[in-house]
């Protein structure tokens, strides 16, 4: 008997994810529960402190390019209210005026679709690539500007001048555009090598923070 309460008590928990999660976008949660959302769909991250918005919000997971917070609706829901996952879901069902006593018609027509996942992650590592490579190039454009006009030029001022405007606007690209167009984006930067390169650049820059702060510590 008992195992069967808790046979009921698991099936109705799946459920209540189940529906929450097909019925709930993150954009209408983020919405309800006050959060500011720009025209790319990105907020102001509310795991970190944040000035600009670096929190995007996907049709059903949400990616932090500032502190990496990911997540779907009910995991951002748990986060920003402090609940359990399981309350989060009751919350938002509750919120959102949905009957989580039977899985919604949504959930019985999704079937799962390990590809899409595939495709996710790529998307979720390029995007990681391409905001880490962007943020080091804006430092060097900065740091390793010329002094003088006539002074010698540093070779990571220059990469940063040449580069800065193509990967904002690669970056901007996965931002904003569609779904079909983000594969389409994605797999040309990794079948061409784009971000392999990029990672390498990024490798290469936290190893020479690195030596250095030996170098300093050693001194
Ligand atoms: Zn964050």
């Amino acid at each position: 008997m008992k195992k069967t309460i808790e046979k009921i008590k698991e099936v109705t928990q799946m459920n209540i994810f189940e529906t929450v999660k097909a019925a709930v976008t993150l954009r209408q949660a983020a919405d309800y529960y006050g959060l500011k959302i720009n025209r790319s769909g990105m907020v102001c991250c509310p795991f970190h402190d944040d000035r600009h918005p670096s929190l995007k919000l996907n049709e059903d997971y949400f990616y932090c390019f500032g502190c990496g917070a990911t997540g779907d609706v009910v995991d951002f829901t748990a986060r920003l209210l402090g609940l359990s996952a399981y309350e989060a879901a009751q919350r938002l069902a509750a919120d959102f005026g949905l009957d989580t006593s039977r899985p919604s018609v949504v959930t019985q027509v999704r079937k799962p679709r390990p590809r899409v996942n595939q495709l996710k992650q790529d998307e979720l590592l390029c995007m990681n690539v391409l905001s880490g490579y962007l943020h080091l190039l804006e430092d060097w454009k900065e740091r390793y500007a010329p002094e003088a006009p006539e002074g010698e030029l540093d070779e990571r001022f220059v990469e940063a001048c040449h580069k800065l405007e193509y990967v904002e606007y690669l970056n901007d690209l996965l931002l904003t555009s569609d779904q079909e167009e983000r594969a389409d984006t994605v797999k040309k930067l990794l079948t061409g090598g784009t971000i392999a390169k990029m990672q390498a650049r990024l490798d290469e820059q936290k190893k020479e923070v690195r030596c250095h702060v030996r170098e300093q510590e050693i001194a």
